[in-house]
């Protein structure tokens, strides 16, 4: 059977003629150039252990876009050796959120557990060979005896134990003979090793829980150092990129997979995480944050997960352009959230329909315009996008225009309402100020106003010059809509980075929701589907929220139109 490439399901927009190259990359390149392989593996093994956030959506990307970059393939595999944390709940997200990115693992779908039998197998080949032995000491004695990077460590008195002593107290390790923590499989390396990771490290170890997929056959789980490499192997894995925490690591991956009669030898490559600012980005820290309510869920939509990020309305396409502009390095760094941004109004400015919602109403009525009059005015869907059509606009004698769209006292080169200042409405008329109402406090509390006939469209063929264009609604026609505003989670460029006797949540911005709950939006958006994505003319991209019902329409607004929104605002 013709094996098919790991493509995107959606569109291939993030498929470049030439991807950028990365030494990565380059390794790959040159292993299938000297015919050291003839066809590339990757791999993708998350722990379900929380949801997926955006530094894993660039591990997955580069790890299914090297693959489909060279005709390889990516498995996705679920690296599920701890029992307490994991949960079928994590496991279901994730392979939601690969395919919401467009990746398709095919028939490559694979459990870490799926081999329990096989890395036990394993264990005992070690033990049979003289490289592992069972020790009696506490987790406790284990790190006591570790030695630091200065000082060396001490064997432990186990360490010398007969292949049949080891053999049958392992065993009896796997029959349930011995509580939690009173024993443990180590590997027989070296306790004086400059390298931590190669002082005899523990390969598996007691657990007494519940396995998600097992149940209770096992009493006995392998090590994540253990387990990583050897499976890589059995699935015939070439490249395995990893983060550049496990650098140190790759002395023990290579020592494991060099004892055992494995099919390969794949090759670890570690690349920076991916670090972005003013967020969080642990599945522990994460998890937090959800468990103390301090979010809504998971799929907050202010959360870094990829759950949070689509009920924001971030778009795969933008996700995938950011994970590839930001490339490959080796050195950890803190990427700007404005770089993921940009990305996304790039790709929102092509797709999303153009609609005008008032957030802060200020009443309007338009003195000169016939008290029962309801115009049709022709409206763009999308002036990026012809093919999107047009739809109509209806328009009264009173309207909503933006509160902060009109100042009594404005400074100079302010060109929106005032006093002084005619205004185009968009797709509609020229209007000018004619009085204030206030209240009794002096406060105002709407405008009239008048309009110019000749100007429909919003133009007129004198040289007259109307420099501001604001949006507006109909008051009779509008529908209220629930709005919700967001700003960074976090106040610090790095939360992690905390001053003496705090903690990242001390950093929790309490501005990063700012709910709108009446807000007046055209009728044409009481018709949006759940997830539709509008730009809200000068005020961002906008969702339809989950939470909206048929008649309570809610929208998150995904990002602004711009960062330099408060400058441009002063010339519009
Ligand atoms: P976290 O520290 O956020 O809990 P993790 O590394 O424990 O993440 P895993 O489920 O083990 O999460 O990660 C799956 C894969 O994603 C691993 O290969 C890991 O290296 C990679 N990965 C995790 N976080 C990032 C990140 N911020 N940038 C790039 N790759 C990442
Ligand atoms: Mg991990």
């Amino acid at each position: 059977m013709e094996e098919k490439r790991n493509r995107p399901s959606e569109d291939n927009t993030h498929v470049t003629a030439s991807p950028v190259s990365n030494f990565i990359r380059f390794i790959i390149d040159n292993d299938l150039a000297s015919g050291k392989h003839c066809k590339i593996i990757t791999r993708f093994p998350p722990e379900p252990n929380g949801y997926l956030h955006i530094g894993h959506a660039k591990s997955f990307c580069l790890n299914f876009g090297l693959a489909l970059d060279h005709q390889g393939i990516c498995h996705l595999r679920f690296d599920d050796t701890n029992p307490e944390a994991e949960d079928m709940e994590y496991v279901d997200s994730i392979m939601a959120d690969v395919k919401w990115l467009g990746f398709d693992w095919q028939n490559k779908l694979f459990y870490a557990s799926n081999y329990f039998d096989q890395l036990y197998e394993y264990a005992e080949y070690l033990i049979t060979t003289g490289k592992a032995y069972v020790c009696d000491q506490s987790p406790e004695e284990v790190r006591e005896y570790l030695g630091t990077l200065t000082r060396p460590g001490i064997n432990s008195p186990y360490r010398d134990r007969s292949c049949e002593e080891n053999l049958d107290l392992f065993r009896r390790m796997k029959a349930g003979e011995f509580e939690e923590g009173t024993k443990s499989l180590r590997a027989r390396i070296d306790m004086a090793s400059p390298n931590l990771n190669m002082r005899d490290p523990v390969l598996y170890r007691i657990k007494k829980s519940s396995h998600h997929r097992t149940g209770d056959k096992w009493v006995i789980y392998p090590m994540y150092d253990y387990t990583h490499c050897i499976s890589d192997a059995l699935e015939g894995i070439t490249h395995s990129i990893c983060t550049l925490e496990f650098e140190d690591h790759r002395p023990l991956y290579d020592w494991i997979l060099d004892q055992l009669p494995v099919p390969c030898h794949p090759r670890q490559i570690e690349f920076a995480r991916l670090n972005l600012s003013y967020t969080v980005m642990s599945k522990r820290k994460l998890l937090e944050l959800v468990q103390g309510k301090y979010v809504s869920g998971w799929d907050d939509p202010r959360m870094p997960t990829l759950a949070g990020m689509r009920r924001r309305g971030y778009t795969p396409e933008a996700i995938r352009e950011f994970s590839d502009r930001i490339g490959v390095a080796k050195a950890n760094s803190i990427v700007d959230y404005k770089l993921l941004q940009f990305c996304l109004r790039e790709d929102l400015n092509k797709k999303a329909r153009r609609a005008m919602a008032v957030l802060d109403p200020l009443k309007i009525t338009i003195e000169n315009y016939p008290q029962d009059l309801i115009e049709e005015l022709e409206a763009e869907n999308n002036p990026e996008d012809p093919q999107a059509g047009t739809r109509k606009l209806l328009f009264s004698r009173e309207i909503y225009i933006e509160k902060e769209d009109f100042m009594e006292h404005p400074p100079k080169g302010w060109f929106r309402l005032s006093p002084d200042n005619e205004v185009r409405l968009k797709h509609a008329y020229y209007i000018k100020l004619k009085e204030i109402v206030r209240d009794e406090q002096g406060n105002i509390q709407s405008l009239v106003c008048t309009y110019d006939p000749d100007s429909k469209g919003g133009w007129t063929n004198d040289a007259r010059k109307v420099k501001g264009t604001l949006h507006w609604v109909s008051c009779n026609h509008a529908i209220p809509i629930e709005v919700r505003l967001y700003e960074q989670l976090f106040t610090a460029y790095d939360p992690m980075e905390t001053e003496e006797g705090k903690d990242y949540k001390d950093y929790l911005n309490p501005e990063s929701l700012m709910v709108k709950p009446i807000c007046y939006a055209e009728p044409s958006l009481l018709l949006a589907k759940p997830q539709e994505k509008f730009q809200f003319l000068r005020l961002g991209y906008f969702i339809v929220d989950s939470d909206s019902t048929r008649d309570h329409k809610v929208f998150n607004r995904i990002v602004t139109l711009k960062d330099s929104w408060n400058k441009t605002q002063k010339k519009s």
